[in-house]
């Protein structure tokens, strides 16, 4: 009779997780209308110190906004967060708020705030800070225009 192979129990199947801190990133967009103006100064001083953007008529952009979080993969998912998840936050806390709106009249979070591309990352942060469910908020980031953008790493960067 041939020999029975000594069969060894059947390995669990593993999975190695690797080391490392990680910036993920997640892209969306809105379309929204706004008007850079002081309403403390006068006239004369908003049109020298905004130009177009002071129109009180409004001008539109389309906005992009960039999201990146930090953190180590998780070992069970390799995710650091996973972007599904941040989409559905970015959608329900700014684009849902923002899009299609007036920045200046529209939006609760903005309220009396001048929209310019700085405060607007400014004010983003503390929507989706205390929303996120994994990871750490590294840099808020929007385009106004593709040559125009502000970065913002929270209030306790340098
Ligand atoms: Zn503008």
């Amino acid at each position: 009779m041939p020999k029975k192979a000594v069969q060894s129990p059947a390995a669990a199947p593993v999975v190695r997780p690797l080391q490392g801190t990680v910036i993920v990133t997640r892209q969306v967009h809105f379309n929204a209308a706004h008007r850079l103006h002081n309403p403390a100064k006068g006239a004369q001083w908003n049109t020298a110190t905004f130009g177009p953007c002071n129109n009180p008529r409004w001008h539109g952009h389309n906005y992009v906004l960039e999201v990146s979080v930090r953190g180590r993969p998780d070992p069970e998912t390799g995710y650091v967060i996973d972007l599904g998840d941040l989409n559905a936050l970015l959608q329900e806390s700014i684009v849902a708020k923002c899009d299609h709106r007036n920045l200046n009249e529209e939006v609760d979070f903005l309220r009396d705030v001048i929209p310019s591309a700085e405060n607007l990352v400014i004010a983003f942060w503390h929507q989706i800070a205390p929303r996120l469910t994994a990871g750490m908020l590294h840099c808020v980031k929007l385009y106004e225009t593709p040559r125009n953008f502000a970065e913002f790493y929270g209030p306790d960067a340098a």
